[in-house]
């Protein structure tokens, strides 16, 4: 029997974004099964509204109610599409929470996605910012994605090359906005993955785990590593409403590095290796004296303990998150001449 939408008009999101920022949805589809959305998408088009693709909300600012059809991803499932002696070509449900296929693939042993452990949302947000943590990219494991184009109704699939992948970014997040909803995506993982350890905190606390815990140096132990360092260091949003990193790192040519580093040499930098300098967003903001700070006027604030983290101490209206991220803007920019960008879609 042909299954049909349930589509809901006038519905609250602050449940479905983690900054519990509170909006309502004009319209609201859950979708599960990406044949179902596909039979439904000539009548749905034909309202002339916008669709806006939501997987767990946990790297969205939403400061208006949105007008339009959110479509909720909740397609679920994972498949074994090739395997051979020394890798795995998975092909994973949109609406997969991310954690739950880290997990399943650290407990197969199929490396290349351990470092990414415990980064919210769904596997099918990943690719829009080509999401990244301790050293690793999910570029570096993509094969290719499916998705549904929502201006012609057409199933498309995007290779490698086609997602233009960079530092936080791909062509859906900044080129092509909500014009595809990302259905399926494919990885290739290996079963004898070579560890990444390059971040410090990383490398000690594996080698401390290995050396007091017995634990044996494989993927597992760096997922745990993970895990533990970001629940030692980042907000549960369940507790306390955030969208993890809200600006990327400004990355400064060579020229505007030297000049940075004369003023600030205690600085800390990273250099990329093609003449390029990364510079923590956290460590300019915190110099900027933004730190723990709470506004006296609303509910807005930044994470005591790391001052990329913008977050709703109970009842911040988007605007009121927007308004401070704002001012970290202008601050950083006054103080240091950086100007630091958005990681976080606002909507
Ligand atoms: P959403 O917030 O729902 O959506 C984000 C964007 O993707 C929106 O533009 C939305 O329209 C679009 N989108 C979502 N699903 C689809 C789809 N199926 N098809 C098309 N478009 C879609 N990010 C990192 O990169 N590294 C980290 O280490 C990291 N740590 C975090 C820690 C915390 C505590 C938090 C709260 C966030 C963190 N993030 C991190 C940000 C966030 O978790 C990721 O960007 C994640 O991929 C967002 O997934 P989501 O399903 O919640 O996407
Ligand atoms: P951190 O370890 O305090 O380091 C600060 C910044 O320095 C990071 O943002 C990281 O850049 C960079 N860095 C650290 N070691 C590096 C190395 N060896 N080589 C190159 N760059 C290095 O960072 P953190 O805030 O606790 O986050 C740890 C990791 O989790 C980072 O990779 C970060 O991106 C990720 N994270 C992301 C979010 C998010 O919402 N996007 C939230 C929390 C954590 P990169 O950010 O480029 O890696």
């Amino acid at each position: 029997m042909e299954q049909s939408l349930q589509i809901l008009s006038d519905v609250s999101i602050k449940g479905y974004n983690t900054f519990g920022v509170a909006a309502s949805a004009q319209h609201l589809l859950e979708v599960s099964d990406e044949i179902v959305l596909l039979n439904s998408l000539y009548e749905l088009r034909s309202f002339k509204l916008p669709f806006l693709p939501i997987g767990g909300g946990s790297n969205l600012l939403i400061t208006n109610d949105l007008e339009g059809i959110v479509l909720l991803n909740r397609i679920k499932g994972i498949r074994c599409i090739e395997e051979r002696h020394s890798e795995v070509i998975i092909e994973v449900g949109g609406g997969v929470i991310w954690h739950d296929l880290v997990n399943y693939c650290v407990e197969r042993n199929w490396g290349g996605i351990e470092n990414l452990a415990l980064i919210p949302g769904t596997v099918g947000a990943a690719p829009i910012q080509n999401i990244g943590a301790y050293g690793v990219e999910l570029e570096q494991v993509f094969e290719e994605l499916t998705a549904i184009d929502l201006e012609t109704g057409e199933l498309c699939r995007f290779s490698h090359e086609d997602c233009q992948f960079g530092y936080r970014n791909s062509v859906f997040k900044y080129e092509q906005p909500k014009r595809f909803f990302i259905v399926r995506v494919r990885l290739r993982l290996l079963k004898n993955a070579p560890l990444r350890l390059s971040y410090g905190r990383l490398r000690e606390t594996v080698e401390r785990m290995v050396r007091e815990e017995n634990c044996s140096l494989n993927i597992a132990t760096v997922s745990e590593a993970v895990c533990r360092i970001r629940r030692s260091k980042l907000p549960d949003p369940s507790v306390l409403g955030n969208s993890g990193s809200f600006f990327k790192n400004p990355v400064l040519d060579a020229k505007d590095f030297e000049a940075f580093s004369k003023q600030h040499a205690n600085a800390p930098f990273y250099a990329l290796g093609d003449g390029s300098y990364k510079v923590p967003a956290a460590w300019l903001i915190e110099q900027a004296g933004f730190k723990g700070y709470r506004s006296t006027e609303s509910d807005a604030g930044v994470y005591e303990q790391h001052a990329l983290i913008l977050v709703n101490h109970g009842n911040a209206s988007g605007n009121e998150l927007l308004t401070l991220s704002k001012r970290l803007q202008a601050t950083v920019r006054e103080k240091f001449g950086i100007t630091i960008a958005p990681e976080v879609t606002i909507w």
